[in-house]
């Protein structure tokens, strides 16, 4: 089945290596000029407490600091409330958007970049090709690699009144320009590394495994899988080596998905974070338990990988639930129809059944 994604947008400029958040002033310094000379940096807000680097040192008067509370996944409100910081601050639009962490805080500085330019709330967006215009310039400086929010066409949010859990999927939602500095990932804990950077792997598997294929596509991700296989089989995970090598494969695993779908397990995955709130990365890495049936190979890999690098994976976070809350994991299993018919085909509700649904839960 072809993908339906035809005319593919990529990010427009990278720059890759370590020390490479040097060249940020620079960059920025071109897109100041007197109709607009202000900043907005978005930052993790880990980096409230802990340096950033020796490097870092970008802020005029007139730019403004964000600190992005990580600790929960961006709901709809939260990208209109820091929308509204932007707004309250200043009259006076920035001339440039950067956003400094991990898939939180690169979503929240696409979706303001957005909002800016195309009026509205996020709300307003969600789905697919519904930004008219294109955002403000922005920037991303990954500090945790893959999700590969760097180079997709989405920012993902949870709408706080339907629960539903969707990004902006639009060509204006792609950073015009990303930093790529392993130097930036070097104090992030090894688990949520390993969760996080399982994101590239599950994605291109499911891509793999699935039946919407493009060669280029198909291309990025095997390139990407082979990448976190060098990296999770090697000896450390997160020597200087491995951490520029995942960021590559991130950023090849975003450009993949840019023209694919996910499979099975992504939608069970985001059924936990709607449901129970775990995180994505996290999340995803749980699903795996059950998910040998339809991806053998790659749970075996899993496995193996979480193993090498003494990763434990959290269990059992679906047993004793209400009947309430298995029908709530269901119902957000199951709205992924564009994934589960790549994995499972057009028939794909007989073969998940509310009953299997339940099982494959209780499973992990
Ligand atoms: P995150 O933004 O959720 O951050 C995870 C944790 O890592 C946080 O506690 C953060 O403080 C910490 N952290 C980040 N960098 C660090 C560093 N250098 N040192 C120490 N701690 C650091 O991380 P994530 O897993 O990259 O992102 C998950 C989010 O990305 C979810 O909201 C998910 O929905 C979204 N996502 C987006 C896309 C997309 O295409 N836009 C794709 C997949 C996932
Ligand atoms: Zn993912």
């Amino acid at each position: 089945m072809t993908t339906g994604i035809r005319n593919a947008r990529n990010v427009s400029r990278y720059l890759f290596g370590t020390g490479s958040l040097s060249n940020l002033p620079a960059i920025l310094n071109v897109h100041r000029s007197s109709a607009s000379h202000r900043v907005i940096i978005f930052i993790d807000h880990y980096f409230q407490t802990h340096t950033l680097s020796d490097d870092f040192n970008v802020i005029t008067p007139a730019d403004q600091i964000i600190y992005v509370d990580t600790t929960h996944e961006p709901t709809t409100s939260l990208m209109n409330s820091m929308r509204d910081r932007v707004l309250t601050e200043s009259a006076e639009l920035p001339c440039a958007i950067v956003g400094i962490g991990g898939g939180i805080t690169m979503d929240v500085a696409k979706a303001v970049s957005n909002l800016l330019s195309n009026g509205g709330d996020a709300e307003d967006y969600q789905g697919w090709d519904l930004v008219r215009v294109p955002g403000i310039f922005k920037v991303a400086l990954p500090t945790i690699s893959g999700t590969g929010a760097e180079s997709t066409r989405t920012c993902v949010m949870t709408n706080t009144a339907s629960g539903l859990k969707l990004g902006m999927n639009s060509d204006f939602t792609v950073f015009d320009q990303i930093i790529l500095d392993p130097d930036l990932t070097r104090t992030v804990p090894r688990d949520q590394y390993f969760f996080t950077g399982m994101d590239a792997f599950i994605h291109c598997m499911e891509s793999l495994n699935g039946s919407y294929r493009n060669a280029i596509g198909d291309a990025y991700s095997s390139q990407t899988m082979q990448l976190c296989r060098d990296v999770f089989f090697g000896d450390d995970m997160m020597s200087d080596e491995n951490r520029a090598k995942l960021m590559v494969a991130s950023y090849l695993g975003g450009c993949a998905i840019a023209t694919s779908y996910v499979g099975v397990l992504h939608p069970f995955s985001a059924a936990l974070s709607v449901v129970l709130g775990l995180h994505h990365g996290v999340a995803n890495c749980i699903t795996m338990r059950a998910m040998e049936e339809f991806y053998p190979e790659g749970y075996s890999e899993f496995y193996r990988m979480a193993e090498r690098q003494g990763v434990s994976i959290p269990e059992g976070v679906c047993r004793n639930l209400t009947d309430d809350q298995y029908e709530r994991l269901y119902s957000a299993t199951i709205i992924h129809e564009k994934p589960l018919t790549n994995a499972l085909g057009e028939d794909f509700k007989d073969i998940l059944t509310p009953w299997k649904v339940r099982e494959l839960f209780l499973r992990i």
